[in-house]
């Protein structure tokens, strides 16, 4: 008798995390006089700002009195807040898309990991190599990866992003239905270009492919030929749905707050059910299996897009830069090739001639008492790189800095 899902225990345990606190653990056992700083966390550190907490104790104050008291709220998200984002967000941007469109959340994780349920057990996906693992967990969860052999899912389509495409992909031999994007990237720090994401546009509109888009890092872009969303390329409204997350926006890494766009003139065809919307079908999902967004947290959510909410959370995320900037200078000073860590908080190194991933991990942690993220666990073309990260507090980044350079 087959009763559990088959699929979960071929799941590859999560190595990576595990190994890397096992090895911080032994070093700390054995070295309990250093100190041990990590530029390998993916979590924010600076605290909330305050526009939104103030936002939270009012929200808070109005579910404790009987009149402003809020119950179960709409399932896609508060009006106020869907409008919040549209205006903002999207026609600031010159995109126009409608509130029905966006789908408000508790964070991209669980709305990325949810997505493939619309889509059929036989459908193909494809992810870049590295790649961020929810995209590819969540399609073995769903029994579409096939067998695992040599680091990588028989039926799935893998894009590596390495230095000789600038870690752009390339389009795959095999077409998929389904493509992950994630840019600005995780783990690379790189960002796709206007022209180099309206080809993907473009591809998934030949192909007749759905773009899933990542873009939880939008608010780290500084450079002006970076698009904000896949929107404003021509077509995209037809082929992409994008995810966006107020976790490395604004903090809410606790708090938890995201949305889902994924416009009315998104359809795909099926030689069974024909054309269909893919909005109905994700607000018939949720609907049935979400029963919404704390009303505080999308309220706090709503701060962040009040003139000091916007101009608070800007200042944060220059700490973070600058952070980021500091970092990717000392690592190039040690004659290190550096990439990202311009339009995202994460800078993809490219470890020393003659040593692999783990091996540069050892290193750092052995010499200078730092952790950083050993590159081949995103993906087998990670290998040859670890990515550090700009979360840090400015001290920590600054005390990790001089560690670097004691180290040239
Ligand atoms: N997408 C990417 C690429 C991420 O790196 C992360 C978090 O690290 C998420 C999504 C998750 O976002 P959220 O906190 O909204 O679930």
């Amino acid at each position: 008798m087959t009763i559990v899902n088959g699929s979960f225990p071929t799941l590859q345990s999560n190595y990576l995390f595990a190994e890397i606190a096992r090895k911080v653990a032994a070093f700390k056992e054995a070295n309990p006089e250093r100190k041990v700083i990590s530029l390998g966390i993916g979590d924010v550190t600076r605290p909330l700002v305050p526009a939104v907490l103030a936002a939270l104790h009012k929200a808070v104050d109005e579910m404790g009195d009987a009149v402003h008291f809020r119950g179960y709220g709409p399932e896609q998200g508060y009006a106020f807040l869907r409008e919040a984002i549209v205006k903002h967000d999207y026609k600031a941007r010159g995109v126009a898309l409608e509130s029905e469109e966006i789908f408000v959340s508790d964070g991209a994780k669980s709305d990325i990991g949810n997505f493939q349920e619309l889509f059929s057990k036989d459908s193909i996906v494809a992810v870049t190599d590295p790649v961020y693992p929810v995209y590819v967990d969540s399609n073995v969860m769903a029994g579409r990866a096939g067998s695992f052999a040599d680091g990588r899912w028989q039926r799935i389509v893998y894009l590596p992003c390495v230095k000789a495409n600038d870690f752009v992909p390339d389009f795959p031999k095999t077409r998929p239905d389904m493509i992950y994007l994630c840019y600005p990237n995780n783990p690379t720090g790189t960002a796709l270009s206007r022209t180099a994401l309206q080809g993907w546009v473009d591809y998934a509109r030949r192909e007749g492919c759905v773009i899933l888009y990542d873009s939880a890092y939008e608010a780290y872009i500084q450079n002006e030929d970076i698009p904000h969303s896949i929107y404003e390329l021509d077509g995209a409204g037809e082929v992409a749905v994008e995810f966006r997350s107020l976790s490395k926006t604004a903090g809410f890494t606790g708090l938890r707050c995201a949305y889902t766009v994924v416009p009315k003139n998104l359809q795909i065809s099926d030689n069974n059910v024909g054309k269909i919307a893919l909005n109905g079908l994700w607000n018939r999902r949720q609907c049935t299996k979400y029963n919404g967004c704390p009303y505080i947290v999308q309220r706090a959510a709503e701060a962040v897009y009040s003139e000091a909410g916007r101009k608070q959370v800007r200042n944060v995320i220059v700490g973070y830069h600058n952070n980021a900037a500091r970092l990717s200078a000392a690592v190039k000073d040690m004659g290190l090739e550096i990439y990202g860590g311009v339009n995202a908080p994460y800078i993809w190194v490219s470890v020393p001639g003659g040593m692999d991933s783990w091996g540069f991990f050892d290193r750092l942690l052995h010499s200078a008492a730092l952790v950083c993220t050993p590159g081949v666990g995103f993906g087998v073309s990670g290998e040859g790189y670890v990515r550090l990260t700009a979360f840090g507090s400015p001290e920590d980044t600054m005390e990790a800095i001089a560690r670097l350079q004691a180290e040239c």
